[in-house]
């Protein structure tokens, strides 16, 4: 997607801090952190949201959440505790639209979110 920023991250032609790459995914740290830990994991592929994801990629979501306890690990938060957190919409907040999991951590959270 020529106009997807995430899409140019993933194609390094805009700059990221890249905490963990492979073959299906790219995890980064968010440009406005709102934790001391705040990484985006996203897919390489682009869906703008969880529903254009098809049942047979069902897989990839499932590979972000297998690689998230090492990047938790990584960051130093994988004792204190985090949170992971997917939007989807104009309600939750979504912005950038390539499907993107947050990463937060580093602080207390409240709960119920804002
Ligand atoms: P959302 O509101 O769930 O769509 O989240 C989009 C996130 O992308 C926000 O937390 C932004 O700060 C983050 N973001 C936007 N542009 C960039 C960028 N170039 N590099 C890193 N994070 C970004
Ligand atoms: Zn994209």
């Amino acid at each position: 997607m020529d106009d997807c920023i995430f899409c140019k991250i993933i194609a390094k032609k805009i700059p990221a801090k890249i905490v963990y790459e492979d073959e299906e995914i790219l995890a980064f740290d968010d440009i406005r952190p709102q934790a001391p830990t705040h990484t985006l994991i996203i897919t390489k592929e682009h869906y703008a949201a969880l529903p254009e994801v098809p049942a047979e990629k069902a897989g990839l979501i499932a590979h972000i959440f297998a690689v998230a306890p090492g990047i938790a690990a990584a960051k130093g938060i994988d004792k204190s505790g985090y949170r992971i957190v997917l939007n989807t919409g104009k309600d939750a907040g979504q912005d950038v639209f390539h499907i993107h999991f947050h990463l937060l951590g580093g602080r207390p959270m409240a709960w119920p979110p804002g």
